[in-house]
């Protein structure tokens, strides 16, 4: 029997046994359908009596344009014999239902906001070979449209040149686009950063900013914004640890935790700040406060999902189907 053994060397003694049927043993487990801008739970999950893949797994989203998102570094998930065949398999969401297959790895990959809409298939491959697939349909989203008229001082904030701002934006990039496969924080589903949901601006939103010069550029907005009095506490939707916590001229006191390999939430505008760089936060643990620092209008907690660079809607997280059972991981990432 053809075991999911990752790696060339198995891969290479399968294909020589031409007459044997192709059955990797694996497969992998995905929403049947996404929409643009989703953040979406991936594993390949191995068929009872199968062995584990021996190498790390990585998972990625092919598009029907042929083209193909970065490949997330996947993680373990344990060996449960357990699991009850028709259960949610973890990290997959009640939709999955396999028969029998038990999750051993996962990632969160993300489709960007404009990805090609039809059927995409999410690929995972052990040492670059490709191992199994599975199509799932990625959906049209439609997007608000709308202006932001900016008086001279936030025009300046936004517009003008200033190499302070570049240094800033380069390291910014620089921690977003950071993907180290051991960074595994997170220990159980996400919740929302604050009580309630007073959206004055949505994630994707096609913005206009128009500036007092009388030009005018265009953006799409990569977060939600909330719009609640400074001081409004916010706090970590999941665990991770916190990787930037600095004051920076476009998005003021500014926040990143850092949860999955390449997988970030951010917080803007800030009053206040109540972590450092380097801390672990536990899900609910104060971050900070709401605030209007750097280019604001008013008070409110820009919210902000990124998944290996990719802008995704962070509250698509907060949706039960897309919840993965992560505290039946740990044991294994951590190797008790
Ligand atoms: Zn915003």
């Amino acid at each position: 029997m053809a075991a999911c053994i990752a790696g060339a060397h198995a891969i290479r003694a399968q294909e020589a046994q031409a007459a044997a049927p192709a059955d990797p043993g694996c497969a992998v487990v995905a929403p049947a359908a996404v929409r643009q801008g989703d953040p979406v739970f991936v594993s390949l999950a191995v068929r009872s009596g199968q062995s584990l893949p021996a190498l790390p797994v990585e998972l990625s989203i092919r598009y029907p344009d042929g083209s193909e998102s970065p490949r997330a570094p996947a993680h373990r998930v344990p060996r449960r014999t357990d699991r009850v065949p028709g259960e949610p398999v973890p990290g997959a969401g009640p939709s999955a239902r396999p028969s029998s297959p038990r999750a051993a790895w996962m990632a969160l990959v993300g489709v960007p906001t404009d990805a090609p809409v039809g059927t995409a298939t999410v690929v995972a491959y052990s040492a670059g070979v490709e191992l199994a697939t599975v199509d799932m349909d990625l959906r049209k989203r439609t997007w608000n449209k709308e202006t932001l008229v900016l008086n001279a001082a936030l025009t300046r904030i936004r517009a003008q040149p200033d190499p302070r701002k570049d240094e800033q934006a380069e390291h910014y990039n620089a921690v977003l686009l950071t993907v180290d496969p051991g960074a595994v924080y997170l220990d159980g589903g996400f919740s929302a950063p604050l009580s309630g949901n007073r959206r004055t601006a949505f994630f994707g939103d096609q913005r206009t900013y128009k500036y007092s010069s009388g030009t005018s550029a265009y953006s799409v907005h990569a977060g939600i914004d909330y719009g609640y009095p400074t001081g409004t506490p916010v706090s970590a939707p999941g665990r991770g640890k916190v990787v930037m916590a600095e004051e920076r001229i476009t998005t003021g006191l500014t926040v990143i935790v850092e949860h999955l390999p390449g997988v970030y939430t951010i917080y803007m505008h800030l009053s206040r700040m109540d972590v450092l760089p380097g801390q672990i936060v536990e899900r609910g643990q104060s971050l900070g406060a709401v605030g209007s620092t750097g280019l604001s209008t008013g008070p409110h907690l820009h919210w902000e999902l990124r998944v290996l660079g990719v802008a995704c809607d962070p509250e698509a997280l907060l949706g039960i189907d897309k919840m993965p059972d992560f505290r039946t991981m740990m044991p294994a990432i951590e190797g008790r």
